[in-house]
């Protein structure tokens, strides 16, 4: 049905490769690439049968990405690489005139701030080359706009009160280990924390607001409200939200071992001299922490993501939760790496089996709670990420 480039060869990459070489039907043709090439290859030779394409490339480099792009010419591009590259990717797209999709908004690299309005501004673009770009096809962002979609199209009239819980009851038996991008991760981790209400963004402390709620299978788990950027488009995509809040599980170990990093000045993203060589603290800490592509062989437990939702169907008012459990050693059986690679990398193989099937495709850039989510939600339980609802039950929120 189509050909499809993916660019970056981490934890994301490695489950979407091996998902969609599990596809022939939808994807013929499959090129991996990303900054070091034998990453690459190493991904495609344990997938076997000449399935996967490799290729190097710089994503940061505009020209060299159209040169890719020009000599590949895949239907799609699948940007799992990281967020600094998003407008790259989508720049060169938009010269080759090839759709987008990715799973995490750009973040400049110089400051710790992710937002929508540099995707946004490529609206118009888009729109006249006539391709699509498909913004945040992930877990969450991904999955938990997707559930919010889905709840709004057969559940409510009215959605207003959302919160989105997020649970890694896993244990990887390291003492510290970030489960995707360590960069990525903290940075998004130690921002001060803020939630919508009543029409504004209230602004926390980090971690300030926390409360333990209860994860199906896995029980009470300690939550904390952080920032998330899905937050932006729902409540933007679903105006009759009083307050959409994102609450994601720590646990103690990990929260000390993060205040110790911060106060030694390791969370840093400002350069520093060292030796006589520019150094930046987070990037060497990146290089000295786990590979979070590494993680599944020992990892156990599983993750709990899903959406709770409050508002009025038929004039009553009524909850509703809709989640999804992954087994980390699951994951790990499938395509060798753990739960979050893994929740990541199926909805982006979702998304783009959507595009290439001709369901989620339209001239413009889109998150993905603006298209039908209903052949997503099948596709869910097909590949891999069954969610479950539950209807009228205590959201304790
Ligand atoms: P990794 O760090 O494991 O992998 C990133 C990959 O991108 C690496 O192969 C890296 O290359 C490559 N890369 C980085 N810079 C460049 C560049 N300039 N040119 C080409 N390739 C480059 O990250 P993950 O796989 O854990 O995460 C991938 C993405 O998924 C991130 O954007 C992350 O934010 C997002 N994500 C989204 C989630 C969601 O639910 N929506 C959840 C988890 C992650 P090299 O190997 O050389 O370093």
């Amino acid at each position: 049905m189509g050909k499809v480039l993916i660019i970056g060869a981490g934890g994301v990459g490695t489950v979407v490769a091996h998902k969609m070489a599990s596809l022939p039907e939808v994807f013929t043709e499959i090129m991996l690439a990303s900054r070091t090439k034998n990453k690459c290859d190493a991904i495609a030779n344990k997938i076997g049968n000449n399935r996967v394409q490799t290729a190097q490339v710089d994503a940061d480099n505009v020209p060299e990405l159209v040169e890719l792009i020009n000599s590949y010419k895949p239907d799609i591009v699948v940007n799992v690489a990281l967020p600094y590259q998003d407008l790259t990717i989508m720049d060169a797209c938009l010269e080759t005139k090839t759709a987008y999709l990715d799973t995490a908004n750009y973040e400049p690299i110089d400051e710790a701030k992710f937002e929508y309005k540099w995707q946004w501004a490529y609206q118009d673009r888009y729109k006249e080359a006539g391709i699509t770009a498909i913004l945040g096809c992930g877990f969450d962002p991904g999955v938990t706009s997707i559930y919010t979609a889905y709840a709004a199209k057969h559940h409510f009239d009215e959605i207003q009160y959302l919160d989105i819980v997020d649970c890694n009851g896993g244990d990887h038996g390291k003492a510290f280990a970030t489960n995707f991008n360590p960069e990525i991760n903290i940075r998004e981790v130690t921002q001060k924390g803020k939630y919508w209400e009543n029409g504004q963004w209230v602004e926390t402390e980090p971690h300030e607001i926390h409360k333990p709620l209860n994860y199906p299978n896995i029980g009470d788990r300690e939550s904390y409200v952080i920032y998330h950027e899905e937050l932006e488009s729902l409540v933007k995509n679903y105006p009759s939200i009083k307050r959409a809040r994102f609450w994601m599980t720590f646990g103690q170990e990990y929260l000390t071992h993060l205040r110790v990093i911060q106060n030694i000045g390791m969370a840093g993203i400002e350069p520093i001299m060292y030796e006589g060589k520019e150094i930046v603290p987070i990037q060497f800490l990146k290089a000295v922490l786990p590979n979070p592509g590494d993680l599944g062989e020992n990892y156990t437990g599983e993750t709990s993501i899903g959406c709770r939702i409050k508002g009025l169907k038929d004039g009553q008012e009524k909850t509703y939760y809709v989640y999804n459990n992954c087994k980390h050693q699951d994951a790990f059986n499938e395509t060798g790496t753990q739960g979050v690679s893994y929740t990541t990398g199926v909805p982006a193989t979702i998304g783009a089996m959507m595009y290439l099937q001709g369901i989620w495709k339209k001239p413009g850039v889109f998150n993905v709670e603006e298209f039908d989510p209903d052949p997503f939600m099948e596709q869910l339980n097909k590949l891999g990420l069954p969610w479950h609802e539950l209807h009228n039950v205590d959201l304790e929120l």
